[in-house]
């Protein structure tokens, strides 16, 4: 057994783990036994000494330990790591049928703590968030440059996440050759993704719902998609019979790739400003412009409880902006991604935009991770993406 210490919880707080919660806060830890370094295997036991299982010790972060087994009896070994990764692969199967974009696997939420994957036809992009994941970086290549079709394997583990880790990033391929130029396809689209540098893995794989559902309503609609990235859901809006399109970003190079996106697909993606949004959505409500659909996707706004007061201003803010450009009749899709903002207080801030814009909106539908992000029951902080997409009267 590859164990390098023993961490004995204090009294009662196996609790969660005995839930299958995989995390292990400092304030749990009774005493550390053996000298584990970062990423090593420690068992977890309870303040009695029975073991409940193994984790990677993270000593730098305040979740002190990640579960990799709720199994006393398991291996924790290159065998686990790689099995880990065919039973998250098997778990997918069926579920995402319009594409080879997938998030293969989606750390926590596939007990893999800290390895997040995302597969674009033969190029898998890998994330080691953690110190526990980032020890087993070699065993995760191999297991996914060894899955049938995959030609290449990209290293991306520069998230925030890593330097409360105390890990410094990491990028590049680690295995195969790149190609030279890597698509997401998806809904009968394809996509250019920069899996190098462009954001997190390169493209936003978790709104494959809200763009399969944003397909039918740009018909003749005048559309405004703020935040737009790499203009995924402004290619998806032109090949859809949008009336106009305007993209906004603050990134050129990921303008110039929305640029390449219509391009690809055949189609007039329309206007790009390179522009904060926060200005822009006030230059155009001052020049009272109006549309039919208004898209806000911003990034993730509160990285953690700490910021969740100053994210709620600024997702107020934009969503009153937002509110206050709709044509009577008009559709507002809203997003939030940061997990610290709970999906009742993400209403709660939109419902407070609209009264302060003055306009009654519904809500017509819901949207939040595809079936590739799953969240455990146990595991509910995997959840993060939720929106709303709302009508104007
Ligand atoms: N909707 C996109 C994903 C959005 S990601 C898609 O379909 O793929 C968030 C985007 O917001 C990023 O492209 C980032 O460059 C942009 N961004 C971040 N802060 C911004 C700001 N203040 N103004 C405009 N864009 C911003």
């Amino acid at each position: 057994m590859n164990v390098q210490g023993r961490l004995e919880l204090k009294p009662t707080r196996e609790r969660s783990v005995l839930r299958r919660h995989p995390w292990i806060m400092s304030g749990a830890v009774g005493r550390l036994y053996g000298d584990p370094r970062p990423g090593d295997t420690v068992t977890v036991t309870t303040a009695d000494g029975e073991a409940l299982g193994h984790a990677a010790y993270s000593p730098a972060s305040s979740i002190r330990a990640r579960m990799w087994s709720f199994d006393p009896d398991r291996s924790i070994d290159e065998a686990h790591m790689t099995e880990r990764i065919t039973t998250a692969i098997v778990r997918r199967n069926g579920l995402v049928r319009d594409g080879d974009a997938v998030r293969l696997v989606f750390a926590e939420a596939d007990d893999l703590p800290g390895l997040v994957v995302d597969r674009y036809g033969d190029t898998v992009v890998m994330q080691c968030n953690t110190v526990g994941a980032d020890r087993w970086r070699d065993t995760f290549a191999d297991a996914l440059a060894d899955l049938p079709g995959v030609s290449c394997v990209v290293e991306r583990s520069d998230s925030d996440s890593r330097s409360r880790e105390g890990l410094d990033d990491r990028s590049g391929v680690v295995r195969g050759r790149l190609p030279e130029r890597v698509w997401a396809v998806e809904g009968g689209r394809r996509y250019v993704v920069d899996v190098e540098h462009g954001h997190k893995t390169g493209f936003y794989v978790d709104q494959r719902d809200g763009r399969s559902l944003l397909a039918s309503h740009c018909a003749g609609r005048r559309v405004l998609n703020v935040f737009g990235y790499t203009g995924s859901f402004s290619v998806v809006a032109a090949a859809n019979g949008a009336a106009s399109i305007t993209t906004i970003d603050s990134s050129g190079p990921a303008l110039a790739v929305a640029r390449l996106n219509g391009e690809a697909n055949g189609v007039d993606i329309g206007e790009l400003v390179e522009a904060d949004a926060f200005t822009e959505l006030r230059r155009l409500r001052d020049r009272r412009a109006q549309f039919d659909v208004v898209l806000l996707d911003p990034p993730k706004l509160a990285t953690g409880a700490a910021q969740v007061d100053k994210a709620t201003r600024a997702y107020k803010d934009i969503n009153l902006l937002g509110a206050k450009l709709l044509a009577p009749g008009g559709l507002l899709f809203t997003w939030s991604c940061s997990g610290a903002v709970t999906a009742e207080l993400f209403r709660k801030v939109v419902a407070g935009a609209a009264a302060d814009a003055k306009r009654d909106l519904r809500v017509v539908a819901r949207l939040g991770q595809p079936a590739d992000h799953p969240v455990p029951l146990s595991f509910p902080e995997a959840e993060y993406l939720k929106g709303l997409v709302l009508r104007a009267d």
